[in-house]
């Protein structure tokens, strides 16, 4: 069978190699870094995204479970100072572990891709235009939020700044999310396994002084500290209404490399692993993996238009909006429902995972 090269061992480019080396192709993954789990300065991380985690694997091939994927029990939410809790179950919310850790996603995607056959080259970056160019016609691209493939192939990313934090939490997973005047977009903060990490960040540069304040707020509030506070500057896939893209100039692109990122909260974790499936898919039969990636990111649009009038929002404008939803959820959880699930829609792939894709055990 023909060699198919992948560039990348993030979620994408791992479920892309583990699926074409069970379709019988001879798999060889180029990976920048020394191991699986990315950069070492954000890992390991605590990724936070809905999912369902049956249909998921089902579509994919690969069992998703603990401690790699954890549901997380509960949802904070601060939006302008004032508090909200909701049950992480009712976002269908998942904690995923990321780095390379034993208990991390990555590293069992990795496992999981030497016993199917894949070869590895650690410490191979592929980062300018004449390697790209140099590439065999339909590699996999899944080089994640790095910004030299995207400037190499050039590819639509919008540049993003801000801090990193980084520290231990024992207790159950949680995500705690700030909406307030410090950053146009917003922070986090999550924990599984006994990591715990936060990002918060935004389109222009986010002023170092307010870690001090993130620090205090977070340890009063809920009782976590971070040590560690590191300085943030990457991109993310979403500058554009038609962004996501399965092939470009004959390579076929994966994960968050490929658009498969939620423009309004940033979710890329269940668009990348749906993506590295219809990656391979690509290798063997272009034009229903064109159909499929289609369909997977159907809502992209109407939620990237949400996010461009959202951002145009002054504070107090946005603080209104926010709050609103969130009393109409505290008085009438049912009626909100519809409301989630079309949310929902416009994750990449959330809801879209066709019938009869049924994982089965070996
Ligand atoms: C700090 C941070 C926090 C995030 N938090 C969340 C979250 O909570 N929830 C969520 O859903 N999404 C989150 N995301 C988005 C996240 O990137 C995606 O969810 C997911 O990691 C994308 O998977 P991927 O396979 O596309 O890329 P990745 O998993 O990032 O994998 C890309 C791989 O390519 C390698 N690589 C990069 N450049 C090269 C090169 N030139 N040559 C060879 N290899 C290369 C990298 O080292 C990495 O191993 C976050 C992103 C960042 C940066």
């Amino acid at each position: 069978m023909d060699e198919v090269i992948v560039v990348g061992a993030g979620l994408a480019g791992l479920v892309a190699a583990i699926n074409c080396a069970r379709s019988g192709h001879k798999v060889t993954v180029f990976e920048k870094e020394k191991q699986v789990g990315g950069a070492a300065h954000i890992r390991p991380a605590v990724d936070v995204t809905p999912m369902d985690r049956e249909a998921l694997a089902g579509f994919i091939g690969i069992e998703l479970k603990e401690p790699q994927v954890v549901p997380t029990e509960e949802f904070i939410l601060y939006i302008y100072g004032k508090r909200y809790s909701i049950p992480g179950p009712w976002l269908h919310l998942h904690s995923v572990e990321r780095g390379s850790r034993k208990t991390s996603l990555d590293q069992y995607l990795y496992k999981t891709a030497l016993d199917a056959g894949v070869k590895f080259e650690f410490g191979a970056a592929i980062e300018d235009q004449e390697q790209y160019a140099c590439l065999p016609f339909y590699s996999i691209i899944a080089t994640g939020l790095t910004a030299e493939p995207f400037h190499a192939m050039r590819r639509p990313a919008l540049n993003v700044y801000g801090h990193i934090a980084r520290g231990t939490e024992k207790g159950a997973p949680r995500m705690i999310a700030f909406f307030d005047r410090d950053t146009k977009y917003y922070r986090y903060f999550a924990n599984q396994n006994g990591v715990a990490f936060g990002l918060g960040f935004d389109a222009a540069p986010v002023e170092e002084s307010l870690r001090d304040e993130w620090n205090r707020e977070m340890e009063e509030r809920e009782g976590w500290r971070f040590k560690q506070w590191l300085p943030h500057e990457g991109v993310v896939a979403t500058p554009r209404i038609d962004s996501p893209a399965l092939f470009a100039s004959y390579r076929i692109l994966a994960g968050t490399f490929a658009g498969m990122q939620d423009p309004f909260v940033l979710f890329g974790v269940h668009g990348s692993l749906c993506s590295g499936k219809i990656a391979a898919m690509a290798v063997e039969d272009r034009e229903r993996a064109w159909r499929l990636f289609k369909d997977f990111t159907s809502g992209y649009k109407v939620s990237w238009s949400v996010k461009k009038i959202f951002d145009h929002l002054p504070h107090a404008g946005r603080n209104i909006a926010l709050r609103s939803i969130l009393s109409l959820y505290g008085s009438h959880q049912g009626r909100m429902q519809p409301f989630v699930e079309f949310l929902m829609r416009t994750l990449p792939g959330y809801g879209r995972l066709p019938e009869g894709w049924i994982w089965r055990k070996k």
